[in-house]
């Protein structure tokens, strides 16, 4: 692994006991494309950056493959850690990207983060974000975007973290010694702690989150692969399909296959494209003890 990718791993490694234990390791089995295997499943949770899409473009055959599963009679529902944007913008950018998802085949871990929130007592969130994200998808929140007015992490009397596009080290302080003097319930709508760029890796909410339950005397609530809330999201649109018809593809170890385990359904890895694309994932698979159901060199 280059160094980027190889401190990713061990970021992740670093925090795997606030992540979901892996179920047993199975002997993965390799094949070339979702093709190969399609007939043992009749749904497929597809993770999206890295499958779908890298960058601002879409991954070549990605889009006839779903067309070909949905063909023969399956359901594709999309199992994204985007966080920073609602449901209906995913669906509107995988449209120009050339996917045909409407908000009703995609679930995001924001999405997860307000289905709880939609079940809790009102109260002033203190906000991570870039900008003031728009909650069109559940108005009526309380809102104030932490930046650089100490008392808005002050008065907070819980805090959001959905974006870190902005984040600094400056504000990074400023929250931590504010839930260090008054201890608050932190959710995480992003459980990444990195997210691969053209550039390099960038730090996510993730990151943030776990420095804070380092060095403040708070647990963070996640929302989001590797944890069950957001596969629970994907499984209600799809009632009546056996656990065992269901097929989760990313490629995170720590995130989309770590999840999959979690949540007792099958797993498969790809290869050649996002984390693992350049990278030896079988070395990753012994050091982390992740391991997938299958291999697949792309979707
Ligand atoms: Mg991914």
């Amino acid at each position: 692994m280059s160094l980027t990718a190889e401190t990713a791993f061990l970021a992740y490694e670093a925090v795997r006991a606030r992540l979901p234990s892996p179920g047993p390791v199975p002997q993965p089995q390799r094949a070339a494309t979702l093709a190969e295997i399609s007939e043992d499943y009749d749904a497929f949770l597809l993770d999206a950056f890295g499958v779908l899409n890298i960058g601002e473009t879409a991954i070549p055959g990605t889009a006839e493959r779903i067309a070909d599963l949905r063909a023969a009679g399956k359901r594709v529902i999309v199992v994204s850690n985007a966080a920073s944007v609602p449901v209906r913008d995913l669906a509107m950018k995988y449209q120009r990207l050339g996917f045909d998802f409407d908000i009703s085949d995609i679930v995001s871990s924001r999405l997860a983060m307000l289905t709880e929130l939609a079940r809790r007592a009102p109260r002033r969130w203190g906000v991570m974000a870039g900008h003031m994200p728009e909650f069109s998808d559940l108005p009526d929140l309380d809102l104030t975007l932490l930046a650089e007015a100490q008392d808005a992490y002050d008065d907070a009397e819980g805090f959001l973290l959905i974006g870190s596009a902005g984040w600094t080290e400056d504000r990074q302080a400023r929250l931590e010694a504010s839930l260090q003097a008054r201890a608050r319930p932190v959710l995480v709508a992003n459980p990444d702690i990195v997210a691969p760029r053209e550039t390099g890796f960038s730090l996510e909410p993730g990151h943030f989150a776990h420095r804070l339950a380092d060095r403040c005397k708070i647990s963070p609530e996640f929302f989001g692969k590797p944890f069950a809330n957001v596969y629970d999201l994907a499984f209600e649109k799809l009632p009546g399909v056996a656990r065992s018809r269901i097929l989760m593809v990313g490629d995170s170890l720590h995130t989309d296959i770590l999840g999959a385990q979690a949540v007792g359904i099958a797993s498969a890895l790809v290869t050649e494209w996002g984390f693992f694309a350049g990278h030896d994932p079988d070395a990753a698979i012994v050091r982390s003890g992740i391991a997938p159901t299958y291999m697949i060199e792309r979707p």
